[in-house]
């Protein structure tokens, strides 16, 4: 997968690109990052990238042109079927879901606003698709994108090792993780359940999923509202 990120601040990256599972997919090739700074597009002396709104009002607005220009490198190296997603509160809410569907793309270019946002003639000509992390609004698009650059990574095939699969997590099958322990057996007097310890790996399979299901009615009951059960849910559910 190879993100071409456009943005004023391409060190804030960082974050995903040197540390953590990001940063592991990143030093295998699994994930290429590539990035295209509008600064860089300017032509006058203060480098300019912002301007006032039509019709007054507070705030700037991030100009057409170095935006533009560097959308366009940002095609260059993606590649030109790669999707534009303009990082914006206005979007598309990103969830499980389109991380999977994201995932399975050969390239995406993240444009990151800043300022009060961009030209809508902009969001017109060049953007595919807006993408939101949440309804509240940020400062700038990179920690949206790094939000999506995560999400996105962590679905690819290979990224994680087997005993971190994605598949485990919640929100995969339609569930919330269940409790997870580790050492020591006893804690603040609180012990670890007895069927963890128990090296049954069917009795803790089904421990798992029963927690699973219930956490998920109690925190989350939306979730269960739209999904098939198989009997085995349904009975442990009951239980
Ligand atoms: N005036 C804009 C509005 O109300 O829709 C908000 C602009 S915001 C201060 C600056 C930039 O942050 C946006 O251009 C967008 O790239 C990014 N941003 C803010 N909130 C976001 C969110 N919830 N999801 C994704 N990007 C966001």
């Amino acid at each position: 997968m190879h993100f071409a990120l456009v943005s004023l601040f391409p060190e804030m990256f960082g974050a995903v690109t040197d540390h953590g599972v990001t940063g592991r997919a990143v030093k295998q090739g699994l994930v290429e990052i590539s990035h295209s700074n509008p600064r860089d597009y300017t032509t006058d002396k203060h480098r300019t990238v912002d301007d006032r709104p039509y019709g007054g009002g507070p705030g700037m607005l991030m100009k057409i042109d170095p935006l533009q220009q560097a959308i366009a490198a940002a095609r260059e190296s993606a590649g030109s079927d790669a999707r534009v997603i303009y990082l914006s509160p206005q979007g598309q809410r990103l969830d499980h879901d389109k991380a999977v569907a994201l995932s399975r793309e050969k390239a995406l270019i993240l444009v990151a606003g800043r300022y009060e946002g961009v030209d809508e003639r902009l969001i017109e000509a060049e953007v595919d698709e807006e993408l939101s992390i949440g309804d509240y609004v940020l400062s700038g698009g990179e920690l949206a994108a790094m939000v999506v650059i995560d999400a996105v990574t962590r679905q690819m095939p290979g990224v994680l090792g087997h005993e971190l699969s994605a598949q485990e997590d919640s929100y995969a099958d339609g569930l919330l993780d269940c409790p997870h322990y580790t050492r020591p057996e006893v804690y603040q007097g609180a012990r670890v359940p007895d069927v963890l310890l128990s090296g049954n790996h069917e009795e803790i399979r089904r421990w798992r999923l029963k927690q699973a299901l219930g956490r998920t009615q109690q925190r989350r009951p939306d979730m269960l509202a739209g999904r098939a059960m198989s009997a085995e849910e349904k009975t442990l559910l009951a239980e």
